[in-house]
């Protein structure tokens, strides 16, 4: 599902929107670049516990391959996802370590479990001011079990409306996205917020892929950030260049387990923030990653992480992908997209594309090798960034 997962987007509406976005930043823009010369600090969060009104935290809480964000400021909270199923208890335990007792809102982005799985136990557990999710549901035992949840306790969801803005405190939570009602994937739909502090902002993306992005930019608007929680757990189908550059982050936050099935982060993602020298801050290698800002800067409890990436994505340059849907239609095909110009290949770089496990070490050139039959996660890539990853040894049976 997630092999061609769609990054390609016509050229034609990248420009126009990001005209959009270039007049309405240029007013907002002038403060921030200059204040925030932040340090790094390595404070324990467990000893912050009581929240001064003059603060706002974030805390990426490590829910391995899922997202779970709780923020605060003051005697407020907003909780914006929850995990997989299994880690609704310790989501609630951590809130709870925190001494809080009410969820001013809840955010489920949208209706997968790796967002949602948690949320039913979530709600169980504390006294909840308002719910927010997108229309867009499906069908799972997750998502009934979190509408059965909401309608043991009285609570009606309410539909985000991009542009409407929820007060935190001194804080304010404005939702971006969802901008449609109907996507061919359901991270679309996912809940983007822009949180503001201060002179200090946030965008958090939920799993929000290439078409949301171009919908928010098409809005016009600002969507300018110290801090970006990258959209899908790194995945080369979010944080296209256009968005990345509207958002110009300092930090950027990724919410990802450790050898996880899909890859993430991809290559181009991590090229991207690296490109641009953002500070990454990850959980796979951190661990549950707190900022705090005090309206003027933002500091870390912890020191950054790297710019590594677990797996390539959908190879951007390979152009023929259609951005939908269609997952074994790539077939076998051992040489590179068929073009009518004279194929000129560079020495340097082999663009066969070959299949890969995350935890093997060879690669394949037929994805329907009987070797892989038992993998779950299938990845492919251009064989030369397949060897560069360390998938070294070519298999037997089709890539001899
Ligand atoms: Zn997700
Ligand atoms: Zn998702």
């Amino acid at each position: 599902m997630f092999l061609f997962a769609g990054v390609g987007c016509s050229e034609a509406s990248k420009t126009v929107s990001n005209t959009v976005t270039k007049t309405t930043e240029s007013t907002k823009e002038t403060s921030k670049e200059t204040v925030a010369d932040t340090k790094d600090t390595t404070t324990k969060e467990a000893e912050k516990t009581n929240t001064a009104l003059g603060q706002l935290k974030l805390h990426f809480i490590d829910v391995g391959q899922a997202d779970s964000i709780l923020i605060q400021n003051g005697d407020k909270s907003m909780l914006i996802d929850a995990g997989n199923n299994p880690d609704g208890d310790d989501v609630v335990n951590y809130i709870k370590g925190l001494g809080i007792k009410k969820l001013d809102v809840v955010v489920g982005t949208h209706a997968h479990e790796d967002h949602i799985g948690g949320m039913d136990t979530v709600i169980k557990s504390f006294d909840i001011g308002q719910i927010i999710m997108p229309k867009a549901g499906n069908t799972t035992k997750t998502f009934e079990d979190v509408l059965t949840a909401i309608a043991n306790k009285g609570l009606k969801i309410t539909s985000p409306v991009p542009g409407n803005e929820i007060k935190l405190n001194s804080a304010t939570a404005k939702i971006v996205a969802p901008n449609g009602s109907e996507y061919k994937d359901l991270n679309d739909s996912s809940v983007a917020i822009k949180l503001t502090f201060g002179e200090n902002s946030f965008m958090l993306m939920g799993d929000a892929e290439a078409v949301s992005e171009k919908e928010i930019l098409a809005k016009g608007f600002d969507i300018k950030a110290d801090l970006l929680k990258v959209g899908h757990h790194g995945s080369s189908s979010s944080t296209t260049q256009e968005f990345l550059n509207a958002v110009n982050p300092k930090y950027a936050v990724i919410s990802v387990g450790k050898e996880n099935d899909y890859g993430h982060p991809h290559k181009s993602t991590m090229d991207k923030l690296k490109a641009k020298g953002i500070k990454v801050y990850r959980t796979d290698e951190l661990g549950t990653i707190v900022a705090t800002s005090d309206g003027k800067s933002i500091t870390f409890n912890t020191k950054e992480g790297s710019y590594n990436y677990a797996g390539l994505g959908t190879s951007a340059s390979s152009g023929s992908n259609s951005s939908s849907g269609s997952t074994a239609a790539k077939s076998t095909a051992p040489a590179s997209t068929p073009t009518p110009a004279p194929a000129v290949t560079k020495s340097s770089s082999d663009d066969r594309i070959a299949y890969y496990v995350p935890a093997g070490k060879s690669y394949h050139f037929n994805k329907s090798c009987s070797t892989l039959a038992r993998s779950k996660a299938i990845l492919s890539g251009k064989l030369s960034d397949v060897i560069a990853l360390g998938k070294s040894d070519p298999c037997d049976k089709c890539a001899k």
